[in-house]
């Protein structure tokens, strides 16, 4: 088993650490290396490697600071099936999920790619006589990166490629359960010909982030992962005085109109609420049923999560396991917590087994029926395969129930009517809607959104928010009065 090393500064270097967190395929509960939880001294080592290698980076022109990333848009492209099973490897999903989350983490660098047109500034000429008025963007210096354990591949790309585009040098933190896919990426980032010090990987977990918060080097936070973190990051970066961005967690509702497509819709919902085991931000807990919706999708859904294939992701399965023996159990004390509430059980994924993989972290896909709005489990973020069953009348109900949640990550509405769609979109205080679509992920020219508990910032990763983020805005008021005596 290997222990995990950091890159710094161009070079990988093993970490002192006194503590380590292993990494586990969670279908096998085998280990699969070591993640050194780096201490500050090392966290600020990267730092400082980042810093040096600032000033050089700033000034390489715009149009050089993305040939390395055309690079590694080919060089992913032919690691493309070994980063995917990499993530499967340690994250669990199937083969098919990761292979998604790769195209994405692609897209983005693509997106970046576009750092010549979407860092412009722009003029205006005679703002007063004989004086013109600009606007420039610069990068900000060193920017750190803090992912979740649930997409290793993606999610430091809704920040990196434009981070680095823009002309700033990063230190990613990634997951200390799921390091060894941006591992990968580094030796990648490598071989694109990146100077030394413009992207630094440090593993760890609190004291890591910790670290990162504080230094004063660090001018940019992008964190995502759960909301109880994202407040704490948001709220210790912002007082030392950074630029903070932080996705967290979410319960995301979906509403399905009497007039609903049942397969369609079911087979979209069903994908949402347990693909990925449930473990995405934007995956559905809450199917609210309004009218004449409830008895067909509350048969359909049963079905639909009771006959889907659980197992190792890189078998031919629908859904892998979640991510942890303790995610496993707090999945299942949820559940447990449901039904001493009085809810239903009526699909039970507690207790699973998976042959070839009884050590495996699996929970299946549960349905809970009837479950009050005052249990806690109603409103928590489950992150696993668990939707619940909400029955209205109306559409008012169903948005009163999105609009009153503690998270606003994203919303979707499956009907027929262009009518309530565009009342819905329009209503639903969240940052991601969906129309008829149950993962309503941006794509990376769009902005991934969130709203009250599952967004703290304003500009947000992806796109043009990205750039935006990762640069600051200098305003320069200019005159040039005429020479006296004409040299020419
Ligand atoms: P997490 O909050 O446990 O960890 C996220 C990161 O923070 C990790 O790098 C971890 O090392 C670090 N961390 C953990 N505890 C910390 C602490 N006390 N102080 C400082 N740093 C700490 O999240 P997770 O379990 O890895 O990921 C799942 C969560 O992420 C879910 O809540 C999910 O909804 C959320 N998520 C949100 C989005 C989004 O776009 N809104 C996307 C993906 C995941």
């Amino acid at each position: 088993m290997s222990t995990l090393l950091n890159f710094i500064g161009g070079e990988w270097t093993a970490s002192n650490a006194a503590e380590h967190a292993l990494v586990y395929n969670p279908a096998s509960a085998e280990v699969l290396a070591n993640t050194p939880m780096s201490p500050a001294s090392e966290v600020a080592g990267a730092v400082e490697a980042a810093a040096r290698a600032f000033p050089a980076w700033r000034r390489t022109p715009l149009t050089e600071r993305i040939q390395p990333l055309f690079k590694l848009k080919t060089l992913l492209e032919e690691k493309f099936d070994e980063l995917a099973r990499t993530i499967t490897l340690e994250c669990g999903k199937t083969l098919a999920e990761s292979k998604g989350e790769m195209r994405r983490a692609i897209e983005n660098v693509e997106v970046a790619c576009s750092a010549p047109v979407l860092t412009q500034g722009y003029v205006s000429e005679d703002i007063a006589v004989g004086i013109d008025e600009l606007m420039i963007r610069q990068p900000l210096g060193v920017c750190a990166i803090i992912a979740p354990f649930n997409f290793p591949g993606m999610i430091p790309f809704w920040f990196l490629p434009y981070a680095i585009a823009a002309g700033n040098t990063v230190v990613l933190k990634p997951s200390e359960r799921v390091p060894l896919t941006m591992t990968m990426v580094m030796d990648l980032l490598v071989a694109t010909g990146l100077p030394k010090g413009v992207v630094n990987l440090v593993h760890g977990g609190r004291e890591a982030v910790d670290t990162l918060l504080d230094h004063p080097e660090v001018q940019a936070v992008s964190f995502v992962g759960s909301s109880n973190v994202a407040r704490h990051v948001y709220a210790r970066a912002a007082a030392n005085g950074k630029r903070v961005q932080c996705q967290g967690g979410a319960k995301n509702p979906i509403v399905i109109a009497p007039d609903a497509h049942v397969d369609t819709t079911t087979q979209v919902v069903a994908d949402s609420a347990f693909g990925c085991a449930g473990q995405r931000c934007l995956a559905a807990s809450m199917a609210v049923l309004i009218g004449d919706a409830r008895a067909p999708f509350r048969e359909s859904l049963r079905e639909a999560a009771a006959s889907r294939v659980t197992g190792f992701g890189l078998d031919a399965v629908q859904m892998g396991p979640v991510i942890s023996s303790g995610s496993q159990a707090r999945v299942e004390g949820l559940i447990a917590r449901a039904a001493s509430d009085g809810a239903t059980v009526s699909v039970d994924g507690r207790g699973a087994r998976v042959v070839g993989f009884e050590n495996g972290y699996f929970v299946k896909p549960t349905i809970l029926e009837s479950l009050p709005f005052a249990s806690e489990v109603a409103t928590t973020e489950i992150f696993g395969p668990v939707l619940s069953l909400h029955e209205v009348d109306t559409i008012d109900d169903a948005l009163a129930i999105i609009n009153r949640g503690q998270y606003g990550n994203m919303a979707c509405l499956f009907t027929s009517s262009g009518d309530l769609a565009r009342r819905f979109r329009s209503e639903a205080d969240v940052g991601n809607v969906g129309i008829n679509v149950g993962v309503a992920a941006p794509m990376a020219f769009f902005p991934f959104s969130g709203a009250r508990g599952s967004f703290f910032g304003d500009l947000h990763g992806q796109g043009r928010d990205a750039f935006e983020f990762f640069t600051k805005e200098k305003v320069i008021v200019e005159r040039w009065p005429r020479a006296v005596t004409r040299m020419f």
